[in-house]
């Protein structure tokens, strides 16, 4: 794993909105470094830009200009093929809602993105068990969504989300609606598996309190990326 450069970097992103006559200005020569190991956490209000700066970040949307280097690789002008495999390899998300696939148990969800990338039924098995278990997850591997509770439904999705070993995991308000006690156990999850795994995390939050955890706190203001203490 390269420690000398930042496996995403933004770097003088714009991206406007049309609504209309309206021209929505989001992101303005936007800058933004992430080193493997590191969590950032993107905190502001509602409508500042955070999932469209994430969404970017994670090569599910253009910027109208400027590049957007995954480990060191610009992305911009990629074909979209090349975009697809990039994302499905090296990023993961985990998004407010879990979006897990209700029909299926909670290993099934964690097997089926694996063998999708064409590992094995028994390897993307074995990877699943051991990372529900964990989670702390092990007494529900069987259970399907609607007979877990939301922090389990969310550890599901994030083992999800790290099932194909990305290097680079977005979470679009993972525990925006979870308890503050829950919101702590997804929270603790999640800084675990950085640690055992290198994983550079952004996570757009408006807990402040889990946001004050997370080795940087960023904002954005009038589209451009801001450092907080
Ligand atoms: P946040 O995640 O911080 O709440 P978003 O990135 O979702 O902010 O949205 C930023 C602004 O851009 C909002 O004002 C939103 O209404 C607007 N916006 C987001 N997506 C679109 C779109 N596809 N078309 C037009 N406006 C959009």
């Amino acid at each position: 794993m390269s420690e000398e450069q930042p496996i995403v970097f933004l770097h003088a992103v714009e991206r406007q909105y049309h609504q209309g006559e309206a021209t929505l200005e989001i992101l303005r020569s936007a800058e933004l470094a992430v080193w493997p190991g590191e969590t950032v956490a993107l905190v502001g209000p509602s409508g500042a830009g955070k999932s469209t700066l994430l969404h970017i970040a994670g090569l599910l949307e253009h910027p109208d200009a400027g590049e957007v280097y995954i480990d060191g690789v610009a992305t911009a002008k990629m074909p979209d093929a090349e975009r697809t495999r990039i994302r499905r390899t090296e990023i993961g998300f985990v998004y407010q809602a879990h979006h897990l696939l209700p029909e299926f148990n909670a290993i099934e969800n964690v097997i089926l993105p694996q063998m999708i990338r064409g590992l094995s039924r028994q390897v993307a098995r074995d990877r699943a068990v051991d990372l529900l278990s964990y989670l702390g997850l092990q007494h529900r591997l069987t259970h399907r969504p609607a007979e877990l509770s939301g922090g389990e439904q969310q550890r599901v999705a994030i083992a999800r989300a790290v099932a194909n070993a990305p290097r680079i995991l977005l979470a679009d308000e993972p525990t925006g609606n979870l308890d503050p006690k829950t919101s702590e156990h997804v929270f603790q999850a999640l800084t675990q598996l950085v640690s055992a795994s290198g994983l550079a995390v952004i996570v757009a939050t408006h807990n402040m309190e889990i946001a004050g955890r997370m080795n940087r706190r960023v904002t954005l203001r009038e589209g451009k990326v801001i450092e907080l203490p």
